[in-house]
């Protein structure tokens, strides 16, 4: 539900930049904190190849490569089509992304939660790339039952969980009026109903929270025994109704989480690109990606996921930090952990991850 707000007033669709590509050298080096990375007096520093980056120092590049109100004449890069799909989670991928947060639509871009459209979408992404796969479960007005089929058949690695109830809106100051304005229920009943099914195919959720109770929501959940840790927060900061989009609120949130907490910042339109250096900065993870913003910091309309999700990358590595591989994302998400022992589905991101 991140997704509902997207911008919808068209730049000039631009040539893009080429894609980023070959995000990390991949691989899980030793811990190096506290210690001098490289120019040790009298040693040559090493090669910028060589440079080591801490597990904890790496950052988890989550793609939302679809959302679901856009559409092509607002953006041409959003994919309806599970081929689609297959190329702007590849572009994604090669750019830096280790995860991607799915919304399936139809050929015709209408929202779709049927189950054999998202296995459709999901095997075209499985055969291009090892990308983590995170599926959406938000909706206004779709029955529960048809919000967790896909959870429970397709067993993606991550499912996406609203955690509050809020208004939901966006306001055109020019218009004086809103854009739209929601009521945007996820009560406690369905909230715990998504989690017991999630628990049961093994799927770890992805805490969506748009406010600062939605944070403290998790506690009777966890007294509950619904709620397992380590968990995985998404702050969505921005939209009308919710906790507003800067630095210092991002901060507040990020205190709220339990210490093995995982937490990411997830940006709405022209706020992304600060949202994710703040994000950066707090030693957490971040969501690029056509769902929440087109544009690039230029101004100039993104091409392809690929193009956002490259931008990422090139801020982690300004900031000192590597965009996370598949395999090493699986082990800062903890993904194992929510896995049954037994589980008989191959884990994705085990082998031939960047
Ligand atoms: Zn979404």
């Amino acid at each position: 539900m991140a997704d509902l707000l997207s911008p919808t007033v068209a730049l000039p669709y631009e040539e893009p930049r080429a894609c980023v590509t070959g995000a990390s050298a991949g691989g899980l080096r030793p811990p190096e904190r506290g210690g001098v990375r490289g120019g040790a007096s009298g040693s040559e520093p090493p090669p910028r190849s060589e440079k080591a980056t801490a597990l904890a120092d790496k950052c988890v590049i989550t793609c939302a490569c679809s959302g679901v109100l856009t559409m092509k004449k607002h953006c041409p890069a959003i994919p309806y089509r599970p081929e689609e799909y297959a190329e702007e989670c590849r572009r994604a991928y090669e750019a830096g992304a280790a995860v991607v947060h799915i919304h399936a639509r139809e050929d015709d871009g209408s929202p779709s939660f049927r189950v054999e459209r998202y296995g459709q979408i999901r095997d075209a992404v499985s055969a291009v790339c090892p990308i983590l796969i995170n599926f959406s479960t938000g909706a206004v007005g779709t029955p529960m039952e048809e919000r967790v089929g896909h959870i429970v058949e397709l067993r993606p690695d991550i499912g996406a969980l609203n955690m509050g109830s809020m208004n939901f809106a966006k306001y055109s100051p020019e218009r004086k009026a809103w854009v739209f304005d929601l009521v945007f229920q996820n009560p406690f009943k369905d909230i715990i109903l998504l989690l017991e099914n999630m628990n049961r195919a093994g799927v770890k959720p992805e805490l969506e929270c748009f406010d600062t109770g939605h944070v403290n929501s998790v506690y009777p959940l966890m007294d509950m025994g619904i709620l397992k840790g380590p968990l995985d927060f998404s702050f969505i900061l921005g939209v009308v109704g919710g906790i507003p989009a800067s630095a210092r609120h991002l901060a507040f949130q990020a205190d709220q989480v339990p210490r093995d907490a995982t937490w990411k910042v997830i940006g709405i339109s022209r706020d992304q690109w600060m949202l994710v250096s703040a994000a950066l900065s707090l030693g957490g993870h971040v969501r690029v990606g056509i769902e929440d913003n087109f544009y690039l910091p230029s101004g100039a309309m993104a091409r392809s996921n690929g193009d956002l999700v490259g931008h990422a990358a090139e801020m982690c590595r300004a900031m000192g930090r590597e965009p996370a591989t598949v395999v090493e994302a699986r082990a800062i998400l903890s993904l194992d952990a929510y896995r049954p022992q037994d589980d008989a589905a191959p884990a994705r991101g085990g082998e031939g991850g960047r």
